[in-house]
């Protein structure tokens, strides 16, 4: 059945039209799902209920339970354990920033990509996320805080091109004017580098930052961290990354998670210079989040720190991540794993 949340507004009018209403209707009803943020029909109350009777009957209008939060001691950054209507659950990220308020978004449950640091992927994918769902993470976070969100990152659980379609009608969806408006500028998609929806993205002229998880300077190193590598060649997705900087003008941002003795050298950062010498980009660095599957550790802070420097005095733009919400596990699919892995072992 039709899920109602994610319809376009084009989408939203045709509905109306098939069920023998007024176009008006298909504006309020946008406008009660997408600005003032409801769970339920009934909440539409200058909706004439039998309308809200046929929506009921002929669309779905799902709402995310919370089954779960953290809050951390140390930033306020809050996790949220969502579950969905089929019992699914996945997890979203809000952090405070002085420049407002960013959520981290997942793009479906599980993911099938298998990078070997990553515990998200542990268990494989078990669904797509529907627009209605990438858009309500937002929205619940936004209507049960009272805080606005201005900053969007796709970077929780999940690959969002391997979820392509609904990922762009998601981001055009938040940043209409008839919805949240956030801007596209504040909107980051993280991808391990699906090379022909990079190409895609870039005929779609949005003004989003596409950041690359590359974690390695050549591919046989990459081989060995994010099986992804077997399929695309770093210089495949450069290739990309150039013709998405020409479609789009935006800076590309290249994410690197330093490992110990495996990704981190002065050497290897040379190298990684070499590879995006006169590129428009940005280098972010983040020191590994160990998992307990794996024996990844982090690099220290030395290394970390003469890695940054090989760059800067190469001229590449680079940053090391600040870390939040360390004490609620907040990286990348720890807590769902874990939460997942408690449901299933209090069987
Ligand atoms: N699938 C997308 C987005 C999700 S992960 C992608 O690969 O980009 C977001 C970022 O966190 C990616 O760069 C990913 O490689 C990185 N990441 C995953 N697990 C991590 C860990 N344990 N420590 C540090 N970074 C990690």
């Amino acid at each position: 059945m039709t899920e109602l949340r994610s319809l376009s507004y084009e989408e939203m009018t045709d509905l109306m039209q098939t069920l023998g209403e007024k176009a008006f209707r298909a504006g309020q009803v946008y406008d009660w799902i997408h600005k003032k943020l409801i769970q339920n029909y009934d909440e539409m109350n200058n909706i004439p209920k039998s309308l809200r009777q046929k929506l009921s009957e002929h669309t779905q209008l799902h709402s995310i339970k919370e089954a779960d939060r953290y809050v951390s001691e140390i930033d306020g950054t809050t996790k949220f354990l969502f579950e969905l209507f089929d019992g699914n659950i996945i997890e979203t990220v809000l952090m405070k920033y002085h420049h407002g308020n960013s959520v981290c978004i997942s793009s479906q449950v599980g993911c099938r990509m298998g990078c070997r640091f990553c515990a998200s992927t542990l268990d494989g994918l078990t669904r797509q996320l529907s627009v209605s769902e990438l858009l309500n993470q937002i929205y619940y976070i936004q209507k049960t805080t009272g805080e606005r969100v201005s900053n969007v990152v796709v970077m929780g659980t999940g690959e969002p091109f391997d979820n392509y379609e609904n990922i762009v009608k998601f981001i055009k969806m938040l940043t209409d004017e008839r919805g949240l408006h956030i801007s596209q500028r504040n909107i980051t998609v993280s991808t391990c580098g699906l090379v022909p929806k990079i190409y895609e993205l870039a005929e779609e002229k949005l003004a989003i930052t596409l950041a690359i998880s590359l974690h390695a300077p050549n591919d046989e190193l990459r081989k060995q961290l994010m099986p992804i590598a077997n399929k695309y060649s770093i210089e495949e997705i450069l290739k990309a990354c150039d013709a998405y900087i020409e479609a789009t003008g935006r800076r590309i941002t290249f994410e690197y998670s330093l490992v110990s003795g495996v990704n981190d050298s002065k050497e290897q950062a040379r190298e990684l210079c070499s590879k995006l010498k006169g590129k428009l980009c940005h280098v972010n660095l983040i020191p590994v989040n160990p998992i307990e599957e794996r024996d990844y550790e982090r690099s220290n802070k030395e290394s970390v720190k003469d890695f940054l420097s090989v760059l800067e005095r190469k001229h590449i733009n680079a940053t090391v991540r600040r870390e939040m919400g360390a004490d609620i596990q907040a990286a990348c699919g720890q807590l769902r794993k874990r939460y997942n892995d408690e449901q299933k072992g209090g069987i």
